[in-house]
């Protein structure tokens, strides 16, 4: 709010202009600008910038033209002077007066001839409330400023935390949570939700042969090949850590599992990333597959930990494979 009160004066007669001018003056109120009518106003402050908002109107009642009760409501409906006090002028004050000069939106009334103790102090009142106001309203655009900016962070950083940075696809703590509202899902309509769990097969020697930038690369591809396989919508592919990927698919039973993981082994096999000491001289992948019917007392852990045997087999067996958990 600026230092010096903005006041506008509606009053037509030049007599009592000069007059309110002289009292305003006297009383340290410098930056004050008149209007004979309601319609001048009107004219200027249709076009006013919020910076040249005035602080404070003072409306005389008896004007020609629209009247200072009409023009209270007038100037009200425009947006940036709902907030600015009206006080009304009026040598009336009769109930009626009043109580129509309130209902126009105004927040106190002067009585003609002025006393100046009355109209000074009335003014200081009406001051000190668009000053407090101006005050609150500005304090509540900082606050929602800032709350905007922390609704964004709180995206971003959600969006982070759920995401593997090297490939893009989520992380464990991503499917924890789709694991566990999937599984709600399940437990409603019951269903069934098969998971695939991937190894990449001797990727420390991969690692050791090539080194770990290579190896990242690797990562990404294999990442890539994992996710280009998912057509149905739910199948969600994650990284499970280090050189080891799940793959979530709702509704879906075990040989439909069986499918997709052989689907993902033959398509990382047909990208011939070379590995001098993999399966065949290239990078290949082993995966575990499992299904669970969602009903009481079965834990999404459950479908991990079968997943993770039947992929453990799959090494035993000489890598490069799918197998099933019965
Ligand atoms: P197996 O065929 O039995 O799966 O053998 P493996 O060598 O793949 O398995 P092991 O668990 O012994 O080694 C996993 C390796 O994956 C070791 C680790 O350095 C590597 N690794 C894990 N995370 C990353 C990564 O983000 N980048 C790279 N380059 N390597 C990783
Ligand atoms: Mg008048
Ligand atoms: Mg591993
Ligand atoms: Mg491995």
């Amino acid at each position: 709010m600026r230092a010096i009160a903005r006041i506008a004066v509606i009053e037509d007669s030049p007599a009592v202009q000069l007059l309110l001018g002289r009292l305003l003056s006297n009383a340290g109120y410098k930056d004050t600008k008149y209007f004979k009518s309601v319609e001048e106003a009107q004219k200027e402050f249709a076009s006013l910038k919020i910076e040249d908002t005035p602080d404070l109107i003072l409306m005389d009642i008896v004007l020609p033209g629209i009247d200072g009760i009409e023009g209270t409501r007038l100037l009200k409906g425009i947006q940036i002077l709902f907030n600015v006090p009206i006080i009304v002028m009026t040598a009336h004050d009769d109930d009626e007066t009043i109580d129509r000069s309130y209902k126009a939106g105004a927040m106190d009334y002067i009585r003609k001839p002025f006393r100046k103790v009355e109209l000074i102090s009335r003014i200081g009142a009406a001051l000190r409330l668009r000053h407090e106001m101006e005050r609150r309203r500005q304090r509540e655009e900082e606050l929602m400023a800032i709350n905007n900016q922390l609704t964004i962070s709180n995206i971003d950083l959600s969006i982070k935390s759920n995401l593997d940075g090297l490939t893009g696809l989520g992380n464990r703590l991503y499917m924890d949570n789709f694991l566990i509202s999937t599984w709600k899902e399940a437990a409603v309509s019951g269903t069934e939700i098969a998971f695939v769990m991937l190894d990449v097969d001797y990727f420390k020697k991969y690692n050791d042969l090539y080194g770990h930038p290579t190896g990242d690369q690797c990562l990404k591809q294999v990442a890539g090949a994992i996710d280009s396989c998912l057509f149905r919508k739910g199948d969600t592919a994650v990284r499970y850590g280090g050189e080891e990927f799940g793959v979530i698919l709702p509704n879906t039973t075990l040989e439909g599992a069986q499918l997709v993981a052989e689907r993902i082994r033959m398509r990382v096999r047909s990208m011939q990333i070379k590995h001098a000491q993999g399966v065949g001289g290239i990078v290949t992948v082993t995966a575990g597959c499992s299904v669970q019917k969602v009903v009481e007392g079965i834990f999404p852990q459950k479908l991990i930990d079968l997943a993770d045997s039947a992929l453990y087999e799959g090494k035993h067996k000489g890598r490069d494979t799918v197998v099933a958990a019965l």
